[in-house]
């Protein structure tokens, strides 16, 4: 049902923020076990088939509850992580433009205190999770989330995600959660989270 979806780049497209071996692993063995391990829990479930994973995490209690445990899991894990490949790239970083920009500064006072406080929620996620930038009834928020929850759990649309499992930047990194995510700034590319806003608002 679920597939594994194309990174939209090599593997050693984002070195040296992160490293081939890191993003190697990290998609082909954490993403692509969070799809087989979410297909052996939907197999079975006739009536989700072509439904995609964002919608069901959004309606996520009307899952069978011997399952939903697994879907939140490894469908939350699915979904974050294919969110988190098409908002990096190679030749990226810099700043937002346009409605987003004009959003994020009028929501946290500009840029620089955006990156400070989504920054300080990476940072401050006891263990593993995630940092998000979302849409939350057409106006920007930054949350934090543990495991592989997913935003979409509370009606919260995520037009940005940053990982902050230990797998996701160990290697390079070991313990320096902090120094990751000052440099995972210089690969984002905002045009996909501009785009991906542009969506939500519309909504
Ligand atoms: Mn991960």
């Amino acid at each position: 049902m679920f597939e594994l979806p194309k990174l939209p780049y090599a593997y050693n497209a984002l070195v040296p923020v992160i490293d081939e071996q890191t993003m190697r692993i990290h998609y082909e063995k954490h993403h692509g076990g969070y799809v087989e391990k979410l297909n052996v829990a939907m197999s079975g479930l006739s009536q989700y088939e072509g439904v995609p994973i964002e919608t069901i995490l959004g309606k996520l209690d009307t899952v069978p509850q011997a399952v939903r445990t697994a879907v939140r899991n490894h469908g939350g894990g699915h979904a974050n992580h294919s969110l988190f490949w098409t908002v990096m790239g190679p030749h990226a970083g810099g700043k937002p433009s346009g409605k987003l920009e004009q959003a994020i500064t009028q929501t946290f006072g500009s840029f620089e205190a955006f990156k400070e406080a989504f920054s300080a929620a990476a940072l401050g996620r006891f263990g593993s999770g995630w940092a998000f930038l979302v849409v939350d009834e057409k106006r920007l928020g930054i949350v934090d989330t543990p495991n592989q929850d997913s935003p979409i759990l509370e009606g919260k649309t995520p037009i940005l995600g940053l990982d902050v499992w230990e797998h996701a930047y160990y290697l390079t990194y070991q313990n320096r959660r902090a120094e990751y995510i000052e440099n995972w700034w210089s690969v984002v590319n905002w045009r996909e989270v501009e785009r991906r806003f542009a969506e939500a608002a519309s909504q």
